[in-house]
């Protein structure tokens, strides 16, 4: 089953989206199985990380500021490639175990809608796949 989700983002944040992947998760009524969550976007990504202290995401936003620079060698016409190569480096897609009709997630994991370039009206998709039941 797939489910499309859209979202108002900022300039540049990481958007909890846990609570959504669950409620697709839930309305399948998969139960064992596993959940993936992909960004069909260019300068965005979907990653897996701390869901506690916001300062978590914060420092990482200054890290991948600090590894993906804006370089005046840069040639792409649209002026966006430091917000190309963050989305690059962070994936566009993490997969999720479901166990007992829930995402397997640690405690002290949430899943992020990860904008690089807005503010935009963005898309990201949740297919839930059945199977996977635990052997004996
Ligand atoms: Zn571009």
């Amino acid at each position: 089953m797939k489910y499309t989700y859209s979202l108002q983002t900022p300039s540049e944040d990481f958007c909890p989206i846990t609570a959504q992947v669950q409620g697709a998760v839930a309305e399948s009524g998969v139960t064992e199985g596993v959940c993936l969550v992909y960004c069909p976007h260019t300068t965005a990504g979907i990653t897996i990380n701390e869901n506690a202290d916001p300062d978590v995401v914060r420092d990482l936003l200054l890290a991948y500021d600090a590894a993906f620079p804006d370089r005046p060698a840069f040639r792409h016409i649209e002026g966006n490639s430091a917000a190309h190569a963050k989305a690059s480096a962070i994936g566009s897609s993490v997969m999720i175990p479901i166990q007992h009709g829930r995402l397997a997630l640690g405690t002290w994991q949430g899943v992020y809608f990860c904008e690089f370039d807005g503010p935009r009206t963005r898309t990201f998709w949740v297919t839930v796949l059945a199977g996977g039941e635990e052997m004996a």
